[in-house]
């Protein structure tokens, strides 16, 4: 699924001065590690807190979960996330055997049918702050959670045809 295909357009952001024309920024997956590191080289970290308290939104999936947190746990050496929301996310926590994997998931606020999430070397969510709304949890560890205009998911809504996961982000997160 992409923005595009909901009649959004988007820009794929390689500079902080490109984050001041933005209503919302996804932080995609990837490496956590590595992420972090080129968003030190690029000064992003000041930049996306700033956007954000100007009321830009922020989606991260995967890896960009990791990095929107107050706390990673099993981070690697000097690891920093943003501390945008107040969840303790824990990298790669279903370890080796079962690193990368497909499940239905119950999301509160999309209607109809369950949502494929596709898990890959998936963090998990392992504590939220009182404010934050678990949205979906997967055999009792949270995998995707809201507060206000902060969407945090640690599977891959951009690997699947369903829209569902990117109206919501724009809808009620964008929107909120
Ligand atoms: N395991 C990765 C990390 O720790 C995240 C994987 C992903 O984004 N799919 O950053």
């Amino acid at each position: 699924m992409t923005f595009e295909a909901l009649g959004v357009s988007s820009v794929a952001v390689r500079l902080p001065e490109q984050l001041g024309d933005l209503s919302g920024l996804v932080i995609p997956g990837g490496e956590s590690t590595a992420i972090g590191k080129l968003m030190r080289t690029y000064e992003f970290y000041d930049a996306i807190r700033q956007q954000h308290g100007a009321g830009m939104a922020v989606w991260g999936t995967c890896a960009g979960a990791i990095l929107m947190a107050s706390v990673v746990l099993d981070a690697v050496d000097d690891q920093e996330p943003l501390g945008l929301m107040d969840i303790d996310v824990r990298r790669n926590a279903y370890g080796r055997q079962l690193d990368s994997f497909e499940a239905e998931l119950d999301v509160h606020g999309l209607e109809g049918e369950t949502f494929r999430g596709v898990f890959i070397r998936a963090p998990w969510i392992e504590r939220i702050g009182s404010e934050v709304d678990v949205l979906a949890e997967h055999d009792g560890h949270i995998v995707a959670a809201q507060h206000g205009d902060l969407l945090a998911t640690t599977f891959h809504p951009e690997l699947t045809g369903d829209p569902r996961m990117h109206r919501f982000f724009l809808d009620k997160v964008v929107g909120s």
